[in-house]
């Protein structure tokens, strides 16, 4: 089999989700508030005349016009996808051929890397200092040196949680020329984008998800958006029916009843900041301040708390004991209870 692959991904490993039983889930950056607990019986009321036997909307028409209500961007202007996953997919196909260059900062999230490797891109990542800042200016510079075809930026950052102003992603914008794809996914735990900046600069593409502020992990909903003849382009590559007329459904009805949305975000963002100030006060723990549903740790005592993790069913992101990430061991924030037990957790190791 071996003979017959591409030579690209010789050195490509599966993206490992490992299936254990657990009694807290911190390890994935979703909700831990389940949207069907207020809104079942709006769900179940419908959902009996959905016709499973037709494919789904392919262009999604009705879920697009409520995410342009909820962004202020036309219709015309938005792709939905299965997942932002899969348009980061459809973006890397459309503009990354063998031996073109990718840029983006480092840690991030680790896709872009995947996908970028599978089109037999070149990807470069780039490091920042101690807290995980951002260097805008060696992205510019490695952009153009190398005449990079597309540039990440992921904005709140995964898994570190720090921010890019948006005048730096403008900078970005105005001193290279390559698509510049702005990661949103954990956009409404910070409140600032760019996205209305895409009528102006073409090479620009914003990617969000209902995976995570919007608690619906499990459809697999995500969107991008941007100018119109960028859109095009990405129209080309879109498989059709991508997104499921169930995930569709649901999606609209989470829209239209987006107080209980916010109402979430602001409980995350409240209990994040409660649980930051506490981390910050502990010993053998550096806690990096987030814009988004998670909280990263380095930490002296790395494996006694992975260990601890374990042994409590608690399920969590630990990076290892090497490299950008080494000893540090990413927090999504849960409910009041579990933040409670991780901190007590903490306490006692
Ligand atoms: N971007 C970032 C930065 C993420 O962290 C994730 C999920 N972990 C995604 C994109 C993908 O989200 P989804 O495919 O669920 O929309």
């Amino acid at each position: 089999m071996k003979r017959l692959m591409k030579k690209c991904i010789e050195n490509i490993r599966a993206y490992e989700v490992i299936e254990e039983e657990y009694d807290i889930k911190v390890d994935a950056n979703e909700s831990p508030y389940n949207i069907l607990n207020e809104l079942a019986p709006i769900i179940l009321k419908d959902i009996v005349s959905k016709e499973l036997n037709r494919y789904p909307d392919s262009e999604a028409v009705q879920l697009k016009k409520k995410i342009a209500d909820y962004t202020g961007i036309n219709t015309e202007n938005i792709m939905c996808g299965n997942g932002s996953d899969e348009l980061l997919k459809v973006i890397i196909d459309c503009f990354v051929d063998k031996g073109d260059v990718v840029v983006t900062h480092s840690p991030s999230f680790v896709m872009y890397r995947l996908i970028t490797e599978i089109a037999g891109g070149k990807f470069i990542e780039l490091s920042g200092d101690e807290s995980f800042s951002i260097d805008i200016d060696r992205i510019i510079s490695t952009a153009n040196e190398n005449d990079a075809k597309l540039i990440f930026l992921c904005n709140p950052n995964n898994p570190t949680g720090t921010l890019i102003p948006r005048d730096e992603i403008i900078r970005v914008l105005e001193n290279t020329s390559s698509i510049v794809v702005v990661d949103e996914a954990y956009y409404e735990f910070y409140g600032e984008t760019i996205i209305d900046r895409i009528y102006d600069y073409k090479r620009l593409i914003v990617l969000r998800t209902l995976s995570k502020a919007f608690g619906l992990a499990a459809l697999r909903i995500g969107y991008g958006v941007s100018a119109k003849e960028t859109m095009d382009i990405l129209n080309r590559v879109k498989p059709p029916y991508n997104l499921n007329s169930i995930s569709q459904y649901i999606g609209e009805i989470v829209l239209d009843n987006i107080d209980i949305v916010h109402k979430n975000i602001e409980t995350i963002k409240k209990d994040r900041d409660k649980l930051f100030v506490e981390l910050e006060s502990m010993k053998d723990i550096k806690a990096i301040p987030s814009g988004s549903n998670f909280i990263l740790i380095k930490t002296s005592r790395y494996e006694d708390l992975m260990k601890k993790f374990k042994e409590d069913k608690i399920k969590i992101k630990g990076f290892g004991t090497k490299g950008v990430l080494q000893n540090c061991i990413r927090i999504t924030i849960g409910t009041k209870e579990e933040n409670d037990r991780i901190l007590k957790l903490l306490k006692e190791v």
